[in-house]
């Protein structure tokens, strides 16, 4: 089959031949229809992450090898199942979880696989969405389409279970108190919708982008902040009215976390999300005086994905926006995420 693989970090992306799995016991293969581009496949493509402290991780130390096509945003038709994949229909379509966990431990025994330490994730261990066909072990990492648009329903897989995670890990606040959300891209937008979907009416969106927070403004937020400068905490209280209680960091920076960490109320909470890395420095004592928390979230369960696509199922989850572009323009695409370009997500789909 043709993938459009990272061959080199920080090279375009080249259309090779790969094997054309065939399934084995519980594996499914599915001919990949919708692949949303998420900001970390282009953390993929570059090869290291931000550790802080002058630290990088690179995908080497995370067991990648390439080439390796990524996307982890995956809608597919079944077209091969192993001889005990039962429960799935061949010609159906199915959003695929990527997150896939060791099988075996009791974070994946409880469906948990994004606490898995020993992740075999589609799109980073394995062959991802910018593949002709992708491989998910077992049925129960499939969930069905059903009428859903198809691209839509693929951004569910991270951007929507991500921000499902990330939400839960903020609630309960009650309908009128601020979120603060930072970063208005594919995750910000969807946090959007998601906090829409849960009935959340207060939503403050940071982004450096005015076209980026006209965007979240469109999709339902209740005030837009700049992200740029000096001041950014101060900013954020202004405009939510008083310190928060939640602030989601779809960014992940130095300079966001500690503007996030800087608006928050005492009780208050800020989830780290985005992976564009660095450090944050917390007065221990003061963590106490603010009863503060700050948490790591890292993407969402196979639960996570059921409930999220129940969610859009029930009509409650409005859509965020997507923009379809031909697989064979993946690099394009890519170059297009990295400049800013896209508003909500990028989706590939078969030409
Ligand atoms: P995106 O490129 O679609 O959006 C990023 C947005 O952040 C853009 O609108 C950009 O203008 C804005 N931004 C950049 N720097 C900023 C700053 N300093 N202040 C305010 N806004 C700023 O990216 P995405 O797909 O939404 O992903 C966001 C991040 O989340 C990435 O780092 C991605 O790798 C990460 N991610 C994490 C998880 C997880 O499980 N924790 C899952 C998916 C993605
Ligand atoms: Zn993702």
């Amino acid at each position: 089959m043709k993938a459009w693989a990272v061959v080199r970090n920080n090279e375009p992306l080249e259309c090779i031949e790969v094997k054309t799995p065939e399934p084995t016991g519980t594996q499914v293969v599915l001919a990949v229809e919708a692949c949303g581009v998420c900001h970390s496949d282009l953390h993929f493509w570059k090869g290291s992450y931000n550790l802080g402290g002058g630290k990088t991780m690179t995908l080497t130390d995370r067991g990648v090898t390439l080439p390796r096509a990524p996307g982890h945003e995956v809608v597919g038709r079944v077209i091969a199942a192993g001889p005990n994949a039962s429960g799935v229909t061949v010609g159906e379509s199915y959003i695929v979880y990527p997150w896939i966990g060791c099988g075996h431990c009791d974070d994946c025994l409880n469906e948990d696989d994004n606490l898995c330490t020993a992740q075999k994730s589609i799109g980073v261990i394995q062959h991802g969405g910018f593949a002709g066909e992708v491989v998910a072990p077992h049925p129960r990492y499939l969930v069905p389409v059903g009428d859903l648009d198809p691209a839509l329903a693929s951004t569910f897989a991270c951007s929507g279970i991500t921000v499902y995670s990330a939400i839960q890990k903020v609630m309960p606040i009650a309908p009128d108190k601020p979120i603060v959300l930072i970063g208005a891209g594919g995750l910000g937008l969807a946090a959007i919708a998601m906090l829409r979907a849960f009935g959340h009416r207060a939503i403050v969106s940071v982004d450096l982008d005015p076209a980026k927070r006209q965007a979240a403004l469109d999709m339902g937020a209740t005030a837009a902040v700049d992200g740029g400068g000096e001041g950014v905490a101060q900013a954020i209280i202004e405009a939510a009215g008083g310190p928060v209680r939640a602030v989601i960091d779809f960014v992940n920076a130095t300079s966001t976390a500690a503007a996030g960490f800087g608006a928050l109320a005492k009780g208050g909470r800020l989830v780290n999300v985005g992976v564009a890395g660095g450090e944050l420095s917390l007065s221990l004592a003061g963590m106490v005086f603010r009863a503060a928390s700050v948490v790591g979230s890292n993407t969402g369960s196979v639960k996570d994905l059921r409930a999220v696509v129940e969610l859009a199922r029930s009509g409650k989850l409005p859509a965020m926006p997507v923009t379809r572009f031909p697989k064979d323009e993946a690099n394009d695409v890519l170059q297009k995420l990295k400049h800013g370009e896209i508003t909500g997500r990028a989706v590939l789909v078969e030409a």
